[in-house]
């Protein structure tokens, strides 16, 4: 086993670039003219060909072209070249990192949990093109207030299967969710150890993890929803408000409400609140980034237990049963990005934190009914 070390050569945090003050009033991202509700998106018609979607050696051969045009540092590489002691998916993939940045606070950005939510990829290798080439004020602040540490592919063999799980090569053929795997007791694959690692090692300031649901309506006037917003412990529910004094359950809440806001200006987009359905919020301490945010110490290499904040975006549609029209890839990919980009300029700039975290009542969403815990619903009145 390892011994924990944070003196790896791949960790940057002691590089302090000051975040340039007055790229605070950086200009605004540029809003997407106001269009009409767009019809194709999500669309069942259409079924997407599933050969476009970024595989494994898709990845790889991407990230090496990242690294090889960048002009800002970006460095991409696997686990085992990070140091981590398990550092392979279970069959045996590399697991890939690419970072970018020089800032003080690292930030987590992860994609593909579950290998049949692809935009997750592809997404975030869009987010590491502008990071790694982009001039612009806002790209350069970032740079300069974060070191991104970014896995677009979480688990490369569910991606390559194309299901939600990663599969136990020790004889079982055990199907394990990964996003379910940070767990006391658990880290039953060897995909959570690796990446389990890994985090202790950067110690991010805060971190996003970007999923697919399935089609949604909107309650009320049965609008497509395009985009979930969520948080995996609830916020006011039964466990977030008691971590960090309840800082989490306030920034958790204020980072979505800043999302809520500047991605309604875009036509396209509709967004609600995340649920598993029927009003019921998730709950889940044994998801990855409820685990960060909850400073999970396991096998002893967090015993400083370190945490941090963290959301996750929900696509509409997905590819393994055909829901998701091949029109809707783009602006599928699209809105991710927009996301991930007005979210880390905001909380660059301390817009964020300056967000009322009362207004995710605002963002539509059905009467909390009750939570979806590790082991079962509970009611809302816990
Ligand atoms: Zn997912």
């Amino acid at each position: 086993m390892t011994n924990g070390s944070k003196s790896h050569s791949r960790n940057r945090r002691s590089i302090t670039l000051a975040a340039t003050a007055a790229l605070a009033l950086a200009a605004p991202l540029a809003a997407g003219s106001p269009a009409l509700a767009d019809a194709n998106f999500p669309s069942p018609n259409g079924n997407t060909n599933t050969a476009s979607i970024v595989d494994y050696a898709d990845l790889v051969a991407q990230l090496e072209q990242l690294e090889n045009t960048s002009r800002f540092g970006l460095d991409a590489f696997t686990l085992a070249e990070a140091g981590t002691a398990v550092n392979t998916s279970e069959t045996g993939r590399d697991l890939y990192v690419a970072t970018v940045g020089s800032g003080p606070e690292a930030v987590w950005l992860q994609g593909r949990i579950h290998g049949n939510e692809p935009y997750g990829t592809e997404s975030l290798l869009a987010v590491l093109k502008e990071l790694g080439t982009n001039g612009s004020p806002e790209w350069k602040l970032l740079r300069e207030s974060y070191t991104f540490h970014v896995i677009p592919m979480y688990n490369p063999d569910g991606s390559e299967l194309n299901i939600r799980h990663t599969v136990l090569q020790d004889g079982t053929a055990k199907r394990i969710d990964l996003n379910r795997d940070w767990g006391v007791g658990k880290f039953e694959a060897v995909e959570s150890e690796a990446y389990y690692e890994y985090w202790t090692m950067v110690d991010p300031a805060f971190a996003i993890d970007v999923h697919h649901q399935g089609l949604k309506t909107e309650r009320g006037d049965g609008d497509e929803v395009t985009l979930s917003l969520g948080v995996s412990l609830a916020p006011g529910g039964p466990t977030l408000p008691g971590v960090q004094g309840g800082a989490y359950d306030v920034l958790t809440r204020q980072m979505q409400v800043h999302v809520y806001d500047e991605l309604s200006k875009y036509g396209y987009i509709n967004i609600d609140r995340y649920d598993v359905g029927r009003g019921i919020e998730i709950d889940i301490k044994g998801g990855v980034v409820s685990a960060m945010m909850l400073g999970l110490n396991h096998d002893g290499l967090n015993p400083e237990g370190h945490s941090n904040p963290a959301i996750f975006f929900e696509t509409s549609g997905n590819t393994s049963d055909g829901s998701l029209g091949q029109k809707a890839r783009g602006k599928s990919i699209k809105q991710n990005v927009l996301a991930l980009q007005e979210l880390l300029v905001g909380m660059a700039t301390g817009e964020v934190q300056q967000e009322d975290p009362a207004r995710w009542d605002e963002i539509p969403h059905a009467p909390v009914t009750g939570y979806q815990t590790d082991t079962g619903v509970i009611p809302a009145s816990f």
